[in-house]
């Protein structure tokens, strides 16, 4: 018996678990069978019910939390401490997060009050006596594999989207947990939140998308990336170079230092491939880029690349999609 991979998972404004949470949760479950040991899951909020209901879809066990401070102050903080204390009481064969940046503060906040070790941005996990961890990094060019030392158990940040969330085939058990004492850290209060404008369909969940880079020349180019995604039903996305210029919001960055997706179709409109933006998207069903270069070197991994201008291709593409529907 390996013992627990522990989950923290995290919601959504409405009290719903966070979709990043239901991956890592499957990951948990899909480790746990490996190393023949349980998967269980901790929610932390103020009111955990919603959330730990629906991830003991995927794990053997929850632990709801139902702890009034987690609202209205930074929850990452509230939330590691809750954790610390089952997790002292019941040392695990490794602890899970999700890598977005709630999950990164409670592995930062968890490391630093068990004095455990952290693997972060992990693209893979597999479990050989412990997580054994892909990252990718140097920008990309290399992706390395790392494991804790024997006998260490530590914390593994996952990155969104690279793992499919998959329900177990029975329900787990919730457990209601009161917490135990004073919070020993300074809350940190919430003076504000800013709702970053995104599209109405988020990109980390879109079966389609039409991303845009540097070739579409600018914001009013971006006009005729959403147009086809409009009529893809799909989700604008982004690379880094497009965004930097201010013609469209980070929250549609994909790759690197942007989110990682997998819809069914990318359409890649004047993108030419970087390393840092083919991390965010190489696990795309099907890629199809559109590019005046031949050379580019997107035409290295795209399933289909149209060489011709993005307007003339665009707009084509447009005007045939009108006539199908
Ligand atoms: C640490 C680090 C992290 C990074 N993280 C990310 C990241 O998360 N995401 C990301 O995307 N990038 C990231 N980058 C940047 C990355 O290296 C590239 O610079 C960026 O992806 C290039 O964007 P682009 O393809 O839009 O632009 P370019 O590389 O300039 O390519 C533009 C392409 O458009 C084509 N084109 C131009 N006009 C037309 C037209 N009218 N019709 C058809 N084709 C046309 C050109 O032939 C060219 O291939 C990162 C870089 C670093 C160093």
């Amino acid at each position: 018996m390996a013992g627990t991979i522990w989950v923290i998972a995290e919601t959504n404004a409405d009290g719903s678990l966070a979709k990043s949470s239901s991956e890592v949760a499957t990951l948990a479950r899909t480790l746990a069978e490996v190393a023949g040991g349980e998967a269980a899951g901790i929610v932390v909020a103020a009111d955990p019910q919603a959330a730990a209901t629906e991830l003991a879809g995927y794990v053997a066990r929850v632990v709801a939390v139902a702890e009034p401070a987690a609202e209205g102050n930074a929850w990452a903080q509230v939330a590691a401490q809750r954790a610390a204390a089952i997790l002292a009481s019941e040392p695990p064969a490794a602890v899970l997060t999700g890598a977005g940046s709630d999950g990164r503060d409670v592995a930062g906040t968890l490391a630093a009050l068990l004095d455990r070790p952290v693997l972060v941005n992990a693209t893979a996990v597999a479990w050989d006596g412990g997580p054994s961890v892909q990252m990718s990094v140097f920008g990309g060019k290399l992706v390395t594999t790392s494991a804790f030392a024997e006998g260490e158990w530590g914390i593994v940040t996952v990155r969104p989207n690279v793992v499919t969330a998959e329900k177990a085939a029975a329900a787990g058990k919730v457990e209601q947990a009161t917490p135990a004492g004073d919070l020993s850290l300074p809350l940190v209060r919430v003076v504000e939140r800013i709702e970053e404008a995104a599209a109405a369909l988020p990109i980390e969940e879109a079966r389609v998308i039409v991303a845009g880079g540097r070739g579409v020349g600018g914001e009013e180019g971006f006009a005729l990336v959403q147009q086809l995604a409009d009529a893809l039903g799909g989700a604008v996305g982004a690379t880094r170079a497009a965004v930097d210029s201010g013609w469209i919001p980070y929250a549609q960055q994909i790759g690197q230092t942007g989110k990682i997706v997998k819809p069914q179709l990318y359409l890649a409109l004047g993108i030419s491939g970087a390393i840092q933006h083919k991390v965010g998207m190489q696990t795309a069903g099907t890629i199809v880029g559109v590019n005046r270069d031949p050379d580019a070197p997107i035409a290295e991994f795209a399933d289909l690349v149209v060489v011709g201008d993005l307007f003339e291709v665009g707009k084509a593409l447009l005007a045939e999609l009108a006539q199908r529907s």
